[in-house]
């Protein structure tokens, strides 16, 4: 199917627009039409088309956590903006960096530049402005501590606005933005990193890899080699196979159910919260129930980590959404415990 692009200058639009490479589960979507963005000022212009303000919207960003289980009949806003401004230096930086920029690249440029905090967040695909959708976070870390506001455009009030760290409301992978979905198109994202900070790695084999590595005393860019190191070493890669990273979140369940169900299964990994609930381990009870390596034609669960759902091959969004919806019931049968997905699941209307 062919798709029309117009040069819109500071955006390109493209009707009919494949979806396939612009989501790393690989599903074979399409959007009504796709505006892919290189400046922001333009979006009041974008927005402003009778075609774009009276239908859908969906900002895109690599993908990497989405699940498309239909076409998207409205308009997909793909950031592709760039740019990283330090706007302040000293013992910390004040840094602006541009919605569409790679995350990981940005992680790898402050290390470069000498700047500590992004360390254990190294390799986690996306662009920045995703970046405080979901409050990312891996080894011990969530990108929430270093985020001082976020300048999105809202589309309710239509206008640029600044939203300070505390207005963002961050939790475990959670945000204002989570609650409010289709309100803020984020445009950038403003850091405060330190040059220097107590490192984390007490956290899920940091430790036990930099002592492979021979580093006694190490440094913010050991920590993060450590951590592509593990990373490498455990997840599948979108690019070998499709899938969206982490399909399930970590319940968090009341104190009473945490215990009875460490009574039950005393090996079940469990972190306590400070709020006095406590964090189970999703992928220890998808493999308990048997789901690890599962597969059904070509979606699947992968045999290197029970969270991750990938797609052997054609899966469809359908295909891939019945058999996370499987293994959603399979463990609430077992263990009385109702999994969430991390992803944002994106149907046909
Ligand atoms: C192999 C793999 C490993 C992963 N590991 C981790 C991990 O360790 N920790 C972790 O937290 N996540 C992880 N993820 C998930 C994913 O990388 C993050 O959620 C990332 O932030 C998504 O970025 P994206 O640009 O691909 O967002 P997309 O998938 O394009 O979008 C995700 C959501 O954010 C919204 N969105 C995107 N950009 C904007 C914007 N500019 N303004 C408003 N809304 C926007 C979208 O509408 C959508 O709702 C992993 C994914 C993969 C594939």
């Amino acid at each position: 199917m062919l798709s029309e692009r117009t040069d819109m200058g500071g955006y390109t639009l493209i009707e009919n627009a494949s979806l396939a490479n612009r989501n790393t589960l690989r599903v074979d979507a399409r959007a009504t039409l796709l505006a892919e963005i290189r400046d922001a000022g333009k979006l009041p212009e974008l927005l402003d088309f009778p075609a774009v303000r009276n239908g859908r919207l969906l900002v895109l960003g690599e993908g990497s956590n989405v699940l498309f289980t239909g076409d998207f009949d409205g308009t997909v806003l793909a950031m592709e903006t760039r740019g990283v401004q330090v706007e302040s230096d000293g013992d910390s930086a004040r840094i602006a960096v541009a919605a569409g920029e790679r995350w990981d690249d940005f992680v790898r440029w402050t290390l470069g530049h000498g700047y500590a905090g992004l360390e254990n967040l190294i390799l986690i695909p996306g662009t920045v402005g995703a970046a405080p959708i979901q409050n990312i976070g891996a080894y011990g870390c969530e990108v929430a501590e270093f985020v001082e506001s976020v300048e999105a455009w809202d589309t309710r009030e239509r206008r640029v606005v600044m939203l300070d760290h505390a207005v963002c409301a961050f939790a475990y992978r959670d945000s204002l933005f989570k609650h409010e979905p289709g309100r803020y198109i984020v445009t950038a994202v403003r850091f405060v990193l330190p040059r220097s900070r107590p490192l984390r790695t007490d956290y899920a084999g940091i430790n036990e890899q930099l002592a492979r590595m021979g580093v006694d005393k190490p440094a913010p860019f050991h920590v993060a080699e450590a951590v592509v190191h593990l990373r490498t070493s455990k997840l599948p890669d979108p690019a070998v196979i499709g899938n969206a990273g982490s399909f399930f979140k970590n319940p968090i369940v009341d104190a009473a159910l945490a215990d009875a169900l460490k009574r039950e299964h005393p090996g079940l990994p469990a972190w306590p919260q400070p709020d006095g609930r406590c964090k189970v381990s999703a992928a220890w009870m998808i493999e308990t129930a048997g789901f690890k390596g599962f597969r059904e034609g070509d979606a699947g669960i992968s045999n290197r980590h029970a969270l991750v759902l990938v797609n052997h091959g054609k899966a469809t969004g359908q295909q891939l959404w019945a058999l996370a919806q499987q293994v959603m019931l399979g463990v609430r049968e077992r263990f009385g415990v109702i999994l969430e997905p991390e992803p944002v699941v994106i149907g046909a209307r």
